[in-house]
């Protein structure tokens, strides 16, 4: 069975990250997770953080605070969830 990713350390080591998805801009951006792990520790749990790190983390484009938050993996990209549309 594989491991699925729970701390920030994890998700580090598994190469997945946090999109930022922003309402007011529509810019989308990636939060990696060592820039988590520098703020809240290795053993931050992704899952019962998220929100946690939706509030602590403003759009780095516009300074909206709380942008949607959802998890990224290397398998999904940014470019293909922006592309999601015309693949369809
Ligand atoms: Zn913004």
């Amino acid at each position: 069975m594989a491991v699925i990713p729970v701390t920030a350390r994890e998700f580090q080591l598994a190469g997945k990250f946090v999109i930022q998805d922003c309402p007011e801009c529509l810019t989308r951006t990636k939060i990696e997770p060592s820039v988590i792990t520098l703020t809240f520790g290795d053993d931050f749990d992704m899952f019962m953080g998220l929100r946690e790190i939706r509030y602590r983390f403003d759009c780095p484009i516009c300074g909206a605070r709380r942008p949607d938050v959802y998890f990224g993996t290397p398998e999904q990209p940014l470019t293909q969830l922006e592309g999601r549309s015309k693949r369809a």
